[in-house]
Order: structure tokens, then C-alpha cells, then sequence
């Protein structure tokens, strides 16, 4: 039987970067994942893909919409989706094979099957009707998260479909229904509005990408509505949805109590996603998940067995890959003896719609709930010159601090270029800056962070120096 140190359960961005940290610290390791392909979740269905769509459908849009008032005459473009698809595979493939590098770089053994718990030590390894069982002084699991469904819904991933299949459309829909105003139905909605879909979204609470300040989805709402004709249907209900031929038929439930029925040719389910631990007999390990699935850790991220600790989407908190990876190397620098500390309010959340939306810390509604007084400072795109240049004038830059110290207590953007923008949020936020500390800063003129400053210094006593 091979020994390990460390067995990671899972190859997504938790798995892959704790089984790193761990060979990098000297311990001897091994991933384990069910599919072919490593990179999880994120790699695979997630980020990247979404990211590479994004990317393209923005190229389209652009041609589209704006090169003609850049002077730029071309023939009016057209969508080859079946490229586009393509192009997201090779994105894939690509980043796939770094994985791999990357594993044989620092001598990581993979295993591709099937992990289920033996006992706390005992993993069995099973694919294609052939196992193995491997022992290991410490474990790491880190199986990710599925898409979450609603009741009455049967998602037949042709019609009725999660984020998984509508990265892998081989057609333009006409009208795509989405349920859930979240990240996954803003993002993906977006990559098809460019392309010419009718895109109707169905949210159940009062405003969309609701765990961020309220500010950011009231702007958001408003843009794509105006930019890529979204319908919203808020405070909306949805009860059912069932496929007939090419068609699918949405049942809503309006703020009123009426009923309400949307046609459409797709029909998105984004309205969360539920970890995942099916098939690894976790209870052999003495380990059993929350009301939710997730698996129960301590602070340290230890399961309820001494020698095994669980990471990313299927444990509490944000579903979000980079938190996964921070929770990987906390995880492994733990299980080498280190003392290592990650800070949760200042993992940030980012909306890769256009503009782009993200934050961090704490969001104005949280300050109000919590009684803290705290100033506020606003600066608007339209006021910036390389804003202007681009002609990305929508959304604004949010900061909100103390208001006897002045430290910066959350930043909320939405803008051109805010998912890197808000990097400086995070690193002023880390080191405890006042909103003076940044307006003091030179930003190089013209970029969009000069907005980072500009509100700052409207923050800290309202002089900024562009409105
Ligand atoms: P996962 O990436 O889900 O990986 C878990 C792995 O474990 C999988 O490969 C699975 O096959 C394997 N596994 C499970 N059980 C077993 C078992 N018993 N044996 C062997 N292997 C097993 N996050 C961001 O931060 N930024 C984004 O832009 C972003 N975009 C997203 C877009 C979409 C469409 C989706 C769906 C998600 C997106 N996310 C994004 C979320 C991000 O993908 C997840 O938060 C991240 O992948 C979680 O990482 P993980 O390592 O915890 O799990
Ligand atoms: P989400 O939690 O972001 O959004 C789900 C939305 O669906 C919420 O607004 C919720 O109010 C709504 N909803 C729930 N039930 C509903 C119902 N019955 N009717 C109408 N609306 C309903 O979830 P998601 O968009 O599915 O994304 C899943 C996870 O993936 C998220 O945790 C997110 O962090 C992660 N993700 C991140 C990114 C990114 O970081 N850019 C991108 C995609 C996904």
C-alpha cells in the first residue's frame, strides 16, 4: 500500500494549490481527482471558460456597438458561436496542461478515480471497476461544489440548463430565461445579450448580486438594462419551468401573487451552488456536513477527524476560487507545523459583467447594521478623463471609513476595469490605510485608479479634486 503525508481530495484551485504548498513544505503528496482533467470547477466549467466568453461576446459587442464612433468601418460583423466554443476549449486545454506541469514540477503524484474514505487514514481509489487504497497521515478535502437546482424544476441540461451546458450553447438562444440575478446569471447573460439573445432575468429578492452593496446592483441593473436590453423581473418568484420540443415555459409567481408564464428557447438555472461530498463516505472518517452539506471545520479548517481538514465550496464561505487557493496554502502550512492567518473580510468579490463589478470589507448596509459611524466618498467614471477615452463612463468608485480614524473600511466599485482595480483596495485595507493615507498617493494620470483616489479624497473631507 503507498504511504503519503498528505492525500488532497480534489484537483479545483483549493486542491490543487494545498497539494503545491504541501510538496513545496516537503511533504510527501498526492491528488486525487475523478475527472480526466484537472483544475476543477473553476478551470473547467467555471472561471476560465466563463472568462473566455466573456472575453470574445465583449470583442463582438465592441465591433459591434462601438468601432464605428472610433472611426473603425468593417462590414457588420457576425457571431461564429461553434468558433468562439472552440477558442473557450483551447483556453481550457491550455491551462489544463500547467496543471499538469505544474504537478509534475514539484513531484506530485495524481491519481484519477473516485476518493471515498475508508476510514481517517484509508482512502480507496476506484475507477473503471479497478481500486486502490492509499494511507495517509493527513487529509485534505477539497471536492468543490455542484449547481443547485430549484423544486419543480428538472434540469434536463438541454433546455433547462446550469452554467455548465450554456458554456458549451453550440447556438445563439433567441430568449433565454434566467433564474437567479446572481454572479452566474449577470456573467453568462451578458456573454449572450452581446450575442444577440433576448435575456430575461428572474430574482426572487429586491435587488440583483444581493451579498454585495446594495449601491453596486442598483448601478449594474440600470447598465445592463440600458446596454444590453436585460429585463429584470424582481421580486419574482419562479414555481416551474418545463421544455416542449425546442421551447421551455417559465411559471412565475409575481410580487402581487398573479401568476406570470415566460417563453423562451433556454432556460438558465443560476441560484447557487451546493457542496459537494457524494460518494466520499465522509462518516467513515467521522466527519458530517451542516444543515447545508458543507462539511463542519473549526477556525483552523479541521474537520471533526484530528488528521483531516476541508477547504473552498464545500466548506462555509464564499465560493469563490481564490478563496479556495488561500484556504489551500493556510491548510498546508498548518499540517508543516507553521502558524499561518487568513482574513476573510478581505477576500474580494468581483462581477466580470462590463463594466465590471467588485468590493471589499465591510458594505454600507453591514456598517449600518452594525452601528459603526462612518463617512462616505464617491467618485463618478463619467469624471474621468481615461474613462472618457474609452468610453467607459458608467459606475462609480465607493469608499467608505471610519469616521473618527479615517481607515478604510470597504471599498465598492463599478466600473471599467474594477475586478484589478480593487487589488489596491485590498492591499490598503491589509495594511490598515486611512482614505487619506491613498489620497496622498500619486496615481499614474490617466488611469482609471486616479477614480480610487478622486473618492478617497471625497472619503476623507470631501475635496476631491475632479467634481
Ligand atoms: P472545485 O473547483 O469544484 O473542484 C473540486 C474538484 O474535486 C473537482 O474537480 C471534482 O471533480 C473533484 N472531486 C469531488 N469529489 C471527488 C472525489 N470523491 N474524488 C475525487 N475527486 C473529487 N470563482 C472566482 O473566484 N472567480 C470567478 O470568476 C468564478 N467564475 C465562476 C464561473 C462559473 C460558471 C462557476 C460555476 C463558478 C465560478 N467561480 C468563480 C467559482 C469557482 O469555480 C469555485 O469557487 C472554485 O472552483 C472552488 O474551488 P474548489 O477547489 O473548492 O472546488
Ligand atoms: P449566487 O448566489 O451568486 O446567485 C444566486 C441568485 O439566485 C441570488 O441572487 C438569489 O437571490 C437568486 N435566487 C435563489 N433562488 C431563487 C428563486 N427561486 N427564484 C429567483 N431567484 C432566486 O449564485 P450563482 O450565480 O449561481 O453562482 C454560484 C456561485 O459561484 C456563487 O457563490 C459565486 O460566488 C460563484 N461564482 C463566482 C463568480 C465570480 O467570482 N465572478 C462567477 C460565477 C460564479
Amino acid at each position: 500500500m503507498n504511504t503519503y503525508d498528505v492525500c488532497v481530495i480534489g484537483a479545483g484551485p483549493g486542491g490543487y494549490v494545498a497539494a503545491i504548498r504541501c510538496a513545496q513544505l516537503g511533504l510527501k503528496t498526492v491528488l486525487v481527482e475523478r475527472y480526466a482533467s484537472l483544475g476543477g470547477t473553476c478551470l473547467n466549467v467555471g472561471c476560465i471558460p466563463s472568462k473566455a466568453l466573456l472575453d470574445s461576446s465583449e470583442h463582438f459587442y465592441n465591433a459591434q456597438h462601438h468601432f464605428q464612433e472610433h472611426g473603425i468601418d468593417i462590414k457588420p460583423p457576425k457571431v461564429n458561436i461553434k468558433q468562439m466554443i472552440e477558442r473557450k476549449r483551447g483556453v481550457i486545454k491550455t491551462t489544463v496542461e500547467g496543471i499538469n506541469y505544474l504537478m509534475k514540477k514539484n513531484k506530485i503524484d495524481v491519481l484519477h478515480g473516485h476518493a471515498r474514505f475508508e476510514s481517517a487514514h484509508h482512502i480507496c481509489i476506484e475507477q473503471n471497476q479497478t481500486s486502490q487504497t492509499i494511507e495517509s497521515k493527513y487529509t485534505i478535502i477539497a471536492s468543490g461544489s455542484k449547481p443547485a437546482s430549484l423544486p419543480g424544476i428538472t434540469i434536463d441540461k438541454k433546455r433547462i440548463i446550469t452554467s455548465t451546458e450554456a458554456l458549451e450553447l453550440q447556438e445563439v438562444p433567441k430568449h433565454m430565461i434566467i433564474i437567479g440575478g446572481g454572479v452566474i446569471g449577470l456573467e453568462l447573460g451578458s456573454v449572450y445579450a452581446r450575442l444577440g439573445s433576448k435575456i430575461s432575468v428572474v430574482e426572487y429578492m429586491d435587488r440583483l448580486i444581493p451579498a454585495m452593496d446594495a449601491a453596486l446592483g442598483k448601478e449594474l441593473q440600470r447598465v445592463l438594462k440600458k446596454n444590453l436590453g436585460f429585463e429584470f423581473y424582481m421580486k419574482h418568484k419562479v414555481t416551474g419551468a418545463v421544455t416542449t420540443g425546442k421551447s421551455v415555459s417559465v411559471s412565475i409567481e409575481t410580487p402581487k401573487g398573479d401568476s406570470l408564464q415566460l417563453e423562451g428557447d433556454y432556460c438558465l438555472v443560476a441560484v447557487g451552488r451546493k457542496p459537494y461530498t457524494d460518494g466520499l463516505d465522509i462518516a467513515k472518517a467521522g466527519i458530517t456536513t451542516d444543515e447545508r452539506g458543507r462539511i463542519i471545520t473549526d477556525a483552523h479548517l479541521k474537520t471533526q477527524a484530528q488528521n483531516i481538514y476541508a477547504i473552498g465550496d464545500v466548506v462555509k464561505g464564499a465560493m469563490l476560487a481564490h478563496k479556495a487557493e488561500e484556504e489551500g496554502v493556510f491548510v498546508a502550512e498548518q499540517i508543516a507545523g507553521q502558524k499561518p492567518h487568513i482574513n476573510y473580510l478581505l477576500i474580494p468579490g468581483v462581477v466580470y459583467t462590463w463594466p465590471e463589478v467588485a468590493g471589499v470589507g465591510l458594505t454600507e448596509e453591514e456598517l449600518k447594521t452594525q452601528q459603526r459611524p462612518y463617512k462616505s466618498g464617491s467618485f463618478p467614471f463619467k469624471a474621468s478623463g481615461r474613462a472618457r477615452a474609452s468610453m467607459d463612463t458608467d459606475g462609480f468608485v465607493k469608499v467608505l471609513c471610519d469616521a473618527q480614524t479615517d481607515e478604510i473600511l470597504g471599498v465598492h466599485m463599478i466600473g471599467p476595469r474594477a475586478a484589478d482595480m480593487i487589488a489596491e483596495a485590498v492591499v490598503a485595507m491589509e495594511y490598515r490605510a486611512s482614505a487619506e493615507d491613498i489620497a496622498r498617493i500619486s496615481h499614474a494620470h490617466p488611469t482609471f485608479t486616479e477614480s480610487m483616489k478622486e473618492a478617497c479624497l471625497d472619503a476623507t473631507s470631501k475635496r476631491a479634486l475632479h467634481i
